[in-house]
């Protein structure tokens, strides 16, 4: 193994948390304005109070490694958002958490977003193509599995998962809802990028950004 390599640990699991935290109050308008237009207009505020108590129960945790974080989060949130969104990243952070081991590399790291995805798939049953937040996870995890197994660091692999992300949040504007609240509008959801895999895009990003120091 390369030393220099960056390991995800206590303080980047953290620092991956805060970033999403940052990223979700910044772009909250713009995850509103998405869910505004094929869900009910509350993506952006339900991510916002959701990682707003994630940061205040962060403060109250000792470090006990980045499984113990991303546990934390994943409970928060599905206590504090009521919407689809909360249990559905809820149970993703929880899976993500359960399979990081202290610290991780790129392939353990690629696991456990993984297992994260299995997470979402088995509450939400959502296909890819049904445009939900698996249009822009699944293509991540394949990224960031494919550029671990070649041997990249976990920056690299990270940023190939948040290009992929956010190619297949964009590829979601053709796709008819089929899961969730977008899914009542029919052929009337075409056209609309989703707002859950926007803010998906939104997660990888921050990983990317946090991971490349
Ligand atoms: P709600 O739809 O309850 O208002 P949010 O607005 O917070 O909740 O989240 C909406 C997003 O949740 C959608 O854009 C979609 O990406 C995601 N979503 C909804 N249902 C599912 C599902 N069954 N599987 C995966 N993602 C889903
Ligand atoms: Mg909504």
């Amino acid at each position: 193994m390369d030393f220099d390599t960056p390991l995800f640990d206590t303080a980047l699991a953290e620092a991956w948390v805060r970033a999403i935290a940052a990223a979700v109050e910044k772009e909250q308008a713009r995850l509103t304005e998405l869910d505004s237009a094929i869900g009910d207009g509350d993506h952006g505020s339900n991510l916002q109070r959701g990682f707003g108590a994630v940061l205040a129960a962060l403060d109250d945790l000792r470090p006990v490694g980045p499984g113990a974080v991303l546990t934390k989060t994943g409970s928060t949130l599905i206590s504090k958002v009521g919407g689809a969104s909360g249990p559905l990243y809820g149970k993703a952070f929880r899976a993500i958490g359960a399979a990081l081991p202290d610290p991780a590399g790129p392939a353990d790291v690629a696991e456990a977003l993984a297992a994260g995805l299995d997470a979402v798939r088995a509450l939400g049953k959502a296909e890819p193509g049904d445009k939900t937040i698996v249009d822009a996870y699944t293509p991540a995890v394949a990224a960031f599995r494919a550029t671990a197994a070649a041997g990249a660091a976990l920056p690299e692999a990270a940023a190939a998962a948040a290009d992929a992300a956010e190619q297949g949040a964009r590829d979601t504007v053709p796709l008819q809802a089929r899961k969730g609240r977008a899914s009542y509008l029919g052929e009337r959801s075409i056209g609309h990028q989703d707002p859950g895999a926007t803010s998906t895009a939104l997660l990888f990003r921050a990983l990317a950004d946090v991971t490349a120091g």
